[in-house]
């Protein structure tokens, strides 16, 4: 009687490992998916400088490396970056490597600036002549980020940059603050903060690919 219990017992148990197992494999969102993380800027194109010094180059690549591990680790993505490191890589070089390697999402991360210290937000761009699957991937990252920052929402936003509109693949460009405010500056310093920042860029990406 105890052995066909324990029998029993141990049958369900490898049951509720083996569904646990199929569960972890249905819970990366975004396995067989092949990303383009681009950290904006780089090498002598600093992009937006702060106040204090703090380059928007330096800041994109923290938040582009953090984003390429959420996309691989919690995702099971394929990523490929645009640069590792701190070199100039021109527009065209990121768009055709995107192309080239027929991407199926393209991510641009940015900071903005201002000659206003005063002003920030949070902006994400998709393409004036994007797709619809595009603006949606815009709209789903762009309120993730707004959860995240908490700062002032700047819209949803289309624009002719170079790698949105070159780009053969839907693809968008963010803009999760203003680095040219000093306090936002202060807090860009902090890798906890460009590490939640890229988080939620990888939550709005799975929102938008879980359509
Ligand atoms: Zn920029």
């Amino acid at each position: 009687m105890f052995t066909r219990k324990f029998i029993i017992v141990c049958l369900t148990t490898i049951m509720i490992l083996s569904a646990i197992t199929i569960t972890g494999a249905i819970a990366q969102p975004l396995s067989g998916i092949k990303f383009i993380v681009d950290a904006g800027h780089g090498g002598r194109d600093p992009g937006a400088v702060g106040a204090n010094g703090l380059t928007e180059k330096q800041i994109n690549l923290q938040v582009a490396q953090a984003l390429r591990n959420c996309l691989i680790e919690y995702g099971g993505a394929t990523v490929q970056m645009t640069r590792v490191n701190d070199t100039y890589i021109s527009l065209e070089s990121r768009v055709n490597k995107a192309n080239i390697n027929k991407a199926d999402r393209f991510i641009s991360v940015h900071h903005n600036g201002s000659v206003n210290p005063t002003h920030n937000g949070t902006a994400v761009y998709s393409g004036s002549k994007g797709s619809s699957k595009s603006h949606d991937l815009r709209n789903k990252v762009q309120k993730r980020l707004v959860e995240m920052t908490g700062l002032r929402d700047l819209g949803a936003n289309t624009a002719n940059f170079y790698v949105l509109q070159r780009t053969s693949m839907p693809a968008i460009l963010t803009e999760a603050s203003f680095i040219t405010n000093p306090k936002e500056e202060a807090k860009l310093r902090s890798p906890a903060y460009l590490w939640r920042e890229a988080y939620y860029i990888y939550l709005g990406i799975v929102d938008h690919m879980g359509n």
